[in-house]
């Protein structure tokens, strides 16, 4: 599952507003350092208003709740971009380097730029809305004469999960993809339109504005991509022939023997994680030795006593106990009357300490680990609060969501033991089917991570044409990920809307870094913690000097260039895949025997 950070700060979706005046005397240092306690103070009090009206709206969902978070939100957006484009004014003033980064991070905070003609900056925002609202209502409907045959993306999410019928996959598979079919046009103008915001703004283009958020140039930035991703290429393509050689004992001919996997057969709509296929991949021995589901069944374990417990992990290591509101105001059960969003998330509604997470908790394994997670957010959260607001987020886009995802890694059945849920701890040679089914979440992952912006950049470049769009996406899906379609996908189909991120313009880069950041940080912490046995097995449980460390890193909070938050942990600048070699170890010579003499790649 993957999880959405809810931390409203200032860099969501941007539209609306043109630019004030910037005066005319030429603008000083101590002016700039005014207008910068302006933002802060400004954007504070609008960012508390968004953030509590949208706990409401998604706690307690009515209409009225609905328009009242979008009033709010809509209010700091526009607030944002006003102050961004005013923010350019300062560029030839000699300012102190906390001022400049300050300046250089509202200006790049911007998702999406609209042009500064009233006309086009309305257009846009109302294509970027109707975009979003379309993919947002998107149905597919078996008889569209009958209402009851439609399917929304959850349904499509459980037949794409629990089916293992290759001809309801591949018919449910294809209908998905047919809501996106109106959004072609739309989208075309709307690459046309944010081209020209972010141009206003001193971009190339709205992708490289993206890539600038990432402390190097944007062409430093892509290479940094590719290398990370040469770095754990291997041990994807012996896990790709692995699942071709499963899947085609299940499914036969359909999966070819050394071709591309067929996109609808993987567990996921987007053949984005494919964990869901682990009962048919599974190693013969793959009992793990225990099961926390049955465990915390059998013990009524309390969905606060859950809480609790990921509390205490954080406590063990020395940060200080949540705050009593935490425990008023967060949701952790679902409601009996009445409707809320129960995706999981973690609040700082205030952006000091009103932390809550907001979660509909079961008694299950997968909750106990989201749980860690979303405690990993307030964590950062509070260790930031007091830093200037622009610098109340973190290092960049993939730090917060590595974080949470970093101490799950420490949930081992050793820390299981430690907190008495486990008697024993099972033989660490049991650990190939928790370790294969970790890969086919993460490892899985990282390809599709890495396409989806490979695709927009190049869409928003120019370098692809509105004429190529979908052959281009199905192009970088065959060399990322060695997916293709079992039937031909031509231009008359636009399938990367069919991915909430494209229709929602929600960049998708950070996904690719907290999947590789999160083993680089375990590796660096388990280490300082002095962990000697095999990587995935170490827990930082109780350990204050990791603790310490990351605290360190979190407390930076956005205020410093990411490779200095990264080096206060890992001891290097550089981020490093090597760490999800050096966690799947075991795993990938398991793979090589499984794999003799197969096909590898396609
Ligand atoms: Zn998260």
């Amino acid at each position: 599952m993957r999880l959405i950070n809810f931390v409203l700060v200032l860099a969501i979706l941007v539209s609306g507003c043109t630019s004030g005046s910037s005066g005319n005397s030429t603008p000083t240092a101590e002016d700039a350092k005014k207008f910068m306690d302006d933002v802060n103070d400004t954007l504070f009090k609008l960012a508390l208003e968004a953030s509590q009206a949208g706990w409401v709206s998604e706690t307690y969902i009515t209409d009225d709740t609905s328009a009242l978070f979008a009033r709010a939100n809509q209010r700091l957006i526009d607030k944002t971009a006003q102050y961004a484009k005013e923010a350019v004014r300062f560029d030839k003033v000699d300012v102190a380097p906390d001022i400049r980064r300050q300046l250089n991070i509202l200006k790049v905070s911007l998702v999406m730029a609209t042009p500064s003609n009233p006309k086009e900056g309305e257009e846009l925002t109302k294509i970027a809305a109707d975009l979003d609202a379309t993919y947002g209502k998107g149905k597919w409907c078996e008889d569209p004469k009958k209402s009851e045959s439609c399917l929304d993306i959850n349904q499509i999410t459980d037949i794409m999960r629990d089916s293992q019928d290759e001809k309801k996959l591949r018919q449910v598979w294809e209908g998905w993809h047919t809501i996106s079919l109106p959004m072609r046009k739309e989208y075309t103008r709307f690459v046309e339109l944010s081209n020209k915001g972010a141009k206003e703004l001193g971009f190339a283009d709205s992708g490289a504005m993206w890539r600038s958020k990432y402390d190097m140039s944007p062409e430093d930035f892509t290479k940094e991509l590719d290398r990370l991703w040469t770095q754990v290429r291997p041990l994807y393509l012996k896990l790709h022939a692995y699942v071709r050689m499963k899947l085609r004992e299940k499914y036969g001919d359909v999966v070819p023997a050394n071709g591309p996997l067929p996109a609808h057969l993987l567990g996921n709509i987007w053949a984005q994680d494919w964990s869901n296929v682990y009962p048919l991949v599974k190693p013969a021995n793959a009992d793990k030795g225990y099961d926390l589901t049955s465990i915390l069944k059998a013990r009524k374990t309390s969905p606060v006593d859950m809480v609790k417990t990921g509390e205490r992990f954080y406590t063990s290591i020395g940060f200080p106990s949540l705050p009593k509101t935490f425990w008023d105001r967060s949701m952790l059960v679902k409601p009996r009357d009445r409707e809320v969003v129960c995706h999981a998330s973690a609040w700082d509604v205030d952006n000091v300490e009103d932390l809550r997470i907001k979660m509909c908790i079961q008694p299950t394994d997968e909750d106990f680990n989201t749980i860690h997670h979303e405690l990993g957010h307030n964590f950062y959260q509070r260790a930031y609060k007091d830093l200037p607001v622009i610098f109340r987020d973190s290092a960049n886009d993939g730090f917060h969501e590595a974080i949470g995802d970093t101490i799950a890694l420490s949930v081992t059945p050793e820390y299981l033991v430690k907190i008495g849920l486990l008697d024993k701890a099972p033989d660490a040679s049991r650990d190939i089917g928790l370790l294969l089914h970790k890969a086919l979440e993460k490892i899985a992952f990282l390809p599709f991570g890495l396409l989806i912006d490979q695709w927009r950049w190049k869409v928003f470049s120019g370098e692809v044409k509105p004429e190529d769009y979908n052959k281009a996406w199905w192009d970088l899906r065959l060399k990322y990920q060695g997916v293709a379609p079992v039937t031909p996908r031509g231009e008359d189909f636009f399938d990367p809307g069919a991915k909430y991120h494209v229709p929602g313009n929600v960049p998708y880069t950070r996904y690719f870094l907290a999947d590789i950041l999160q083993f680089q940080f375990h590796r660096a912490l388990a280490q300082t913690a002095g962990c000697t046995s095999v990587l995935n097995r170490c827990s930082i449980y109780q350990s204050g000097e990791a603790g310490k460390k990351l605290n360190d890193m979190l407390s930076m909070g956005l205020s410093k260039p990411w490779p200095e938050a990264l080096e206060k942990i890992a001891g290097s600048k550089q981020m490093d895949a090597t760490a999800i070699l050096d966690y799947f170890k075991p795993l990938d010579a398991w793979l090589d025997e499984q794999i003799k003499g197969k096909p590898v790649g396609w």
